[in-house]
């Protein structure tokens, strides 16, 4: 297969503080693969304790002294609108780079570049329309809540949709009118330069945004624990998460974990089974199932059980896996020889611990690359490694059940709690069970599709606070009470009783 590359690759990338494109002090880099001929294409600066200290140091500048912070609410979503509107200008590009970067089909890539504008707009948006508590005792006090942005927020983001989720965390950081340094995944650095450029020419101050690229053992946990750096929002994976957890006890920092999932779809007999055929399909193989919210383990009510395998493996081997850079491909290279080469172990463990109904290996015609063709399993126990363990790859287990209790317990037996997706024509059923289910997130009758103002967020290992509309607001934001008396208060007068005196 011809290996195509983009036009006007840049030579290097570098770090961006205060300003400036800059080295590393020590002047190391690393390799960048692509995931199509995975042979390096270009280098990055190896981010190391000192390149965080000046990227700290020049956030911290621009917070303290700087006018970000100060900016009306107005002034500050007029920049975001920009940035938002030159992401838009340039989506085919964004799309171009980050299809090339991490192996995601084009047609997805685009999609994720006009998310991350939307994601600009929407919190400019948001923050205009902020509107805080008041509380009034009448004659007596007067309570607000001043909102004030916390100070230089660490963000720490993964490979799978490096654009997307950078603005995921960038705009509602900026919004609030923290100043920011970005530690985006190493895998996939190339689209993250770009936003530089597009911030600056949307008038960011200097200073205000700040990228150290690096592995995350070295630039990510420089940041971590770095003491000007009073808050952390982390998006990967879960035992990447306990470690950070575990190093912000030190400054008792605030954090944001969105962290693994192992979702499940379940499926009721009484199910619009067309609808939930394409929905369960696209919910795993899209983002080449390197997508935490994926509905990896689909559970199916035991009448449709045997129909519904039968048609999703059918599906599931017609999937175009291929160039991602072709608009006709649903399924591209995986991120990393690393990550194939995960995946690919639990492709093998799944032969002993399922029945294998499509896939279950490389893709015929695609013998360079990380390609992995879409893979079912069936007849999967909760006991299976497939079953519990996030995957991160175009691979999905099947398992029966046959009566309502049952798929709760199945859905609610693993210790991720990311997304469910629930497929039933019984109003009250969808109701009870969305409400049972233990996920941060529950879809009725879809897949992923969410709005911006819901609450985004795990619970048991899939993360830590909730995200999305106001609730990233609060994360950037303390929210400082101040009590104003309206007249005089009746205080305990100590201190007036003579010593000696009785
Ligand atoms: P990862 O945990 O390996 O890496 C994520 C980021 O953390 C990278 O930038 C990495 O350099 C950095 N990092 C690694 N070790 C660190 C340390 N000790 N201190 C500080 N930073 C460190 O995750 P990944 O493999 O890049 O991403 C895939 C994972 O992300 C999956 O588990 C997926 O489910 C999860 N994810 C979750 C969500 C969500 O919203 N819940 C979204 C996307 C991805």
């Amino acid at each position: 297969m011809s290996h195509y590359v983009p036009e006007g690759l840049p030579g290097e990338l570098k770090h961006y503080i205060g300003g400036e494109l800059v080295d590393s002090v020590s002047g190391k880099t690393f390799d960048v693969l692509d995931p199509v001929s995975n042979t390096p294409y270009v280098t990055a600066a190896a981010g190391q304790a000192e390149d965080v200290d000046r990227a700290v140091a020049a956030a911290r500048t621009a917070f303290t002294d700087g006018p970000w912070p100060r900016l009306l609410p107005r002034a500050r979503a007029r920049v975001l609108n920009k940035i938002a509107d030159a992401v838009e200008a340039q989506d085919k590009r964004l799309a171009e780079l980050e299809t090339f970067d991490t192996g995601l089909p084009i047609t997805q890539a685009l999609g994720q570049a006009q998310r991350a504008a939307e994601n600009f707009r929407f919190f400019a948006d948001l923050v205009v329309a902020q509107a805080d508590d008041t509380y009034q005792v009448p004659g007596r006090q007067v309570n607000y809540v001043h909102r004030k942005p916390v100070g230089v927020a660490g963000l720490i983001t993964p490979w799978n949709t490096p654009f997307m989720l950078e603005s995921w965390k960038l705009a509602p950081a900026l919004a609030s009118g923290c100043t920011v340094v970005l530690k985006p995944a190493e895998f996939t650095p190339l689209s993250a330069s770009l936003w530089a450029e597009i911030f600056a020419g949307a008038g960011l101050p200097d200073g205000v945004f700040n990228l150290v690229n690096g592995f995350g053992e070295e630039a990510g946990d420089a940041l971590v624990k770095h003491p000007d750096v009073p808050l952390i929002s982390f998006t990967g994976e879960t035992t990447t998460g306990q470690t950070i957890y575990r190093n912000c006890a030190a400054h008792l920092k605030g954090m944001s974990m969105e962290l693994g999932g192992k979702s499940p779809a379940i499926v009721f007999a009484d199910a619009d089974l067309d609808a939930a055929l394409d929905s369960t399909l696209f919910g795993v193989f899209s983002l080449n199932g390197e997508r935490c919210t994926a509905g990896s383990r689909i559970l199916v009510e035991r009448p449709v059980y045997d129909e519904f395998c039968a048609r999703y493996a059918e599906r599931a081997r017609n999937i175009v896996v291929g160039d991602p850079h072709d608009p006709a491909t649903e399924v591209g290279a995986l991120v990393h020889p690393e990550h194939y080469d995960k995946v690919m172990r639990y492709v093998e463990l799944g032969k002993s611990e399922g029945r294998l109904l499509a896939g279950g290996g490389r893709p015929s015609g695609l013998d360079s690359g990380n390609y992995v063709a879409p893979t079912v399993f069936a007849d999967v126990p909760p006991t299976a490694r497939i079953f519990q363990e996030e995957i991160f790859g175009p691979v999905v287990a099947l398992t029966p059940f046959d009566t309502e209790a049952e798929a709760l317990a199945l859905a609610n037996d693993v210790k991720y709690g990311l997304a469910a997706y629930l497929w039933t024509s019984n109003l009250q059923r969808a109701h009870t069970f969305a409400q049972s289910v233990e996920a941060g997130m529950v879809w009725l009758n879809s897949h992923n599709v969410r709005d911006l103002r819901t609450p985004f967020g795990g619970v048991k290992a899939s993360g830590l606070g909730h995200e999305g509309g106001y609730r990233s607001l609060d994360f950037y934001t303390h929210q400082q009470a101040i009590h104003v008396s309206l007249g005089p208060v009746h205080t305990a007068r100590f201190g007036t009783v003579q010593k000696g005196q009785s």
